[in-house]
């Protein structure tokens, strides 16, 4: 379905930008992968995709705090692999604190990685894909892009934005054939989760598998995790011709989070 075209998965190291890089491969698109991890991991997950889809799979080690690399990134897309087709804005971090006890400097890392990396990303992307008319910007934001929870003041202030900065996008960008939407994933259990469920175990002196219960029971009526590749799925509909009319979205995928 993807022959020929060229996607950015930020923060594809791990986690949902995994399942979403394996996703896209496996409809035979071109994948830049960026995030950190250690040096032959990385180099074994692409090779394990190339040979797995027969895709070109290219890694960029742009620290999504850096505006300058998030730019580099987005050129090196262009040159090592022809195009910038599809823009996945995935990579993100968590700290859960009071807003009281919140450190500045953790305030501005989140900020800057959840929220401003994509806006550097779809900057420096809009031009390739206007020139081809045809592009698709798919932001991974949270249900705590659409409600809150205490304590994560950093990481739902930036997942708010960055579900405005998607509808901005749409509507700057709208009939030029670039689609910009954002995804709201619940639970899904990748390392950022399973640290908060090992420090809810640990505050709580319970077992994990009784803080991963719990930490379900909280928020998602499905009590059940959603998993990457149903992510991936989602955005594999997004870059459909099924969703040329869908732009400016907020697309939730949260077993009834914010349903309730
Ligand atoms: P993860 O920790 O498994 O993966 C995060 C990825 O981002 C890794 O590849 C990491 O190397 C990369 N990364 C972190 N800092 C970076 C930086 N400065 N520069 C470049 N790459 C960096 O997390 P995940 O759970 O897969 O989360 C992916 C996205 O999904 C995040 O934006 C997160 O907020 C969002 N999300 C996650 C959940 C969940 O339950 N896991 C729910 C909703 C939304």
């Amino acid at each position: 379905m993807l022959k020929g075209k060229v996607a950015i998965v930020t923060g594809s190291t791990s986690g949902i930008g995994l399942g979403i890089t394996e996703v896209l491969a496996a409809q035979q698109c071109d994948v830049m992968m960026n995030g950190f991890g250690d040096e032959k991991m990385i180099a074994a997950l692409q090779a394990k995709l190339h040979r797995q889809y027969k895709v070109k799979i290219g890694y960029h080690g742009a620290d999504m705090t850096q505006p300058d690399e998030v730019q580099a990134m987005v050129k090196a897309t262009r040159r090592e692999l022809g195009s910038v087709d599809i823009l996945v804005n995935n990579a993100g971090i968590q700290h859960v604190a009071s807003i009281e006890e919140f450190p500045r400097a953790k305030w501005d890392q989140v900020m800057a990685i959840n929220l401003s990396a994509p806006f550097h990303a779809i900057q420096a992307a809009i031009p390739h894909m206007r020139k081809k008319k045809w592009g698709r910007i798919v932001n991974i934001a949270s249900a705590h892009g659409l409600v809150a929870s205490v304590n994560k003041s950093a990481y739902v202030a930036a997942k708010h934005g960055l579900v405005g900065l998607t509808k901005v996008a749409a509507l700057e960008l709208a009939g030029s054939g670039i689609t910009c939407n954002a995804i709201c994933p619940g639970w899904v259990l990748t390392p950022l989760v399973q640290k908060q469920i090992d420090e809810k175990a640990h505050d709580k002196k319970i077992k994990v598998k009784e803080a991963e219960i719990e930490l379900l029971s909280e928020k998602q009526p499905s009590k059940q995790f959603v998993t990457p590749e149903q992510i991936g799925k989602l955005v594999l509909f997004l870059c459909s011709s099924g969703a040329d009319q869908i732009t400016g979205s907020s697309q939730s995928i949260d077993g009834g989070w914010t349903a309730q």
